[in-house]
């Protein structure tokens, strides 16, 4: 944990008793503050009381002698509407924050040359803080990697000179930031997400620009038209701004091929990485992540052998592109993470000859934008709500079948995978769908199909 003693004798309210917010509380009382710890749910509030920690209903609290609202992540700050507690705050002057802004308080107070990385963009968040972090512990490097991945911030060990802070920001965790000036910013992509927070395209992009804006180095993905002008925006800054692109776009920064990555330097370009082969990180999508995590740790003083062997070692991630297992040559990949046709489309375009399994509760649109993959799906095998839908959007193109459950999407998939002529069919979980139907959320939808997968007979993990 990390106390908060640069709160220690003020009053803190704190709502959303979360994970975070769970942790923000008893870091604010470990550092020696007073709190009012509360959250709209009974569920919540049994969840946090049976931990010790003491409950203030904020309705009927004085706002005149609290210091700070800390509020958690996932509750309103202005859009659709602010949430009852932050009009109470503001009406009163309280600031409002986050659980990561009483990190950056505490670090500028208690170490402000501790590393720390901060990593956010639309897509490949986790992926990238978590390779990151690999990189850096690989190389025997003091690390600890949370935020809205993981572990809550506050309950990571305390932000000190030697040990490196690689953390993934949501665009909410960012808008609760009023100090942001990670040694290391890191912005993937700008795509639309979340519009119903954030109001506008403009202001969610805006809310992304602060990371790099705040860092002392920058590496910024200039595929989309955000990125081209944030870095565009941070030149005349002086600072270190580091471009990175697939598209080869850059006259200084990183670019990836196929699989390369390459350093560039005005008109040369040197070969640093080669990520054929590595399995963690398969597709165009994973090259930007990666050459993300290579720009970063290059900062921070790791030579290329060293970033590479890191590379090499990556697990990645569960439900992402996750390699379950093969049975004779059909290889099964759990990419439950995929809850929009987005995430499925770079699925889709990491493999030939797919079984592909999908359905879920659907997201608008459904999966109108994945035509150009329809080529490479041999098979799709329907489940949940979203079935008939794509039953729909499939017919005449791709063979599909309405299989309802997981269950029989699995034992019919395999089936049928094994039959196939290609060298390599691939069983692919991608749902491009919510989970919500079926299954308490992503990560139970990924766990069950890998429990199915392992059970099936001859199959080696
Ligand atoms: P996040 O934490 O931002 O949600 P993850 O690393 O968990 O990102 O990846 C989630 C999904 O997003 C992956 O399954 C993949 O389909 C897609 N994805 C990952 N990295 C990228 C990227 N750099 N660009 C676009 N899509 C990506």
């Amino acid at each position: 944990m990390t106390p908060v003693t640069v709160f220690k004798g003020k009053r803190a309210a704190v709502f959303g008793l979360g994970g975070s917010g769970l942790a923000a509380a008893k870091a604010l009382l470990a550092g020696g503050a007073e709190i009012a710890a509360w959250d709209d749910g009974e569920g919540a509030r049994a969840k946090a009381a049976a931990t010790g920690l003491p409950l203030s209903d904020l309705h009927g609290i004085d706002w005149r002698g609290i210091d700070a609202l800390v509020l958690a992540p996932g509750v309103p700050l202005t859009h659709p509407q602010p949430h009852w507690t932050v009009q109470a705050a503001q009406a009163h002057g309280v600031p409002v924050i986050g659980d990561v802004e009483l990190f950056a308080r505490q670090r500028a107070a208690e170490a402000p040359e501790a590393p720390f990385v901060a990593v956010t963009g639309t897509n490949g968040k986790s992926t990238t803080t978590a390779l990151t972090g690999h990189i850096l512990a690989a190389a025997g490097r003091d690390v600890q990697v949370g935020g809205n991945l993981g572990t809550p911030i506050l309950a990571l060990r305390p932000p000190k000179v030697g040990r490196y802070h690689v953390i993934e920001l949501s665009s909410y965790q960012i808008d609760l930031m009023p100090t942001l000036s990670p040694s290391v910013g890191i912005m993937l992509n700008v795509t639309p997400d979340h519009l119903d927070r954030h109001g506008t395209m403009e202001r969610y992009a805006a809310i992304k620009a602060r990371v790099p804006a705040g860092a002392k180095a920058a590496v910024v993905g200039v595929d989309d038209a955000f990125g081209q002008d944030m870095a565009r925006d941070l030149a005349p800054s002086g600072k270190r701004v580091i471009a990175i692109s697939t598209r080869g776009l850059v006259p200084f920064g990183y670019v990836a091929g196929q699989s390369h990555i390459y350093r560039v330097d005005g008109k040369d370009a040197e070969e640093v990485a080669d990520l054929a082969g590595i399995n963690s990180l398969r597709g165009v999508h994973n090259a930007q992540n990666a050459m993300a995590a290579f720009a970063a740790c290059a900062v921070l003083g790791l030579d290329d052998k060293t970033i590479r062997a890191g590379l090499r070692s990556f697990p990645g991630l569960a439900h992402r592109l996750e390699q379950v297992g093969r049975s004779g040559k059909v290889l099964f990949v759990n990419d439950s993470k995929a809850t929009n046709a987005d995430s499925t489309a770079r699925a889709l375009a990491s493999f030939q000859d797919i079984y592909w399994i999908a359905g879920g509760r659907p997201k608008s649109g459904g999966i109108t934008s994945l035509g150009e993959y329809f080529p490479r799906i041999r098979k799709a095998y329907l489940i949940g709500e979203a079935a008939d839908d794509f039953a729909r959007t499939l017919q005449d193109k791709v063979a599909c079948e309405i299989v309802g459950t997981l269950e029989h999407a699995i034992a019919t998939a395999a089936g049928e995978a094994a039959q196939s002529p290609a060298a390599e069919p691939v069983v692919l979980l991608s749902p491009a769908c919510a989970s919500f139907d079926q299954f308490a959320n992503f990560e139970a939808r990924g766990d069950r199909f890998r429990e199915l997968v392992r059970a099936l007979p001859g199959l080696v993990p």
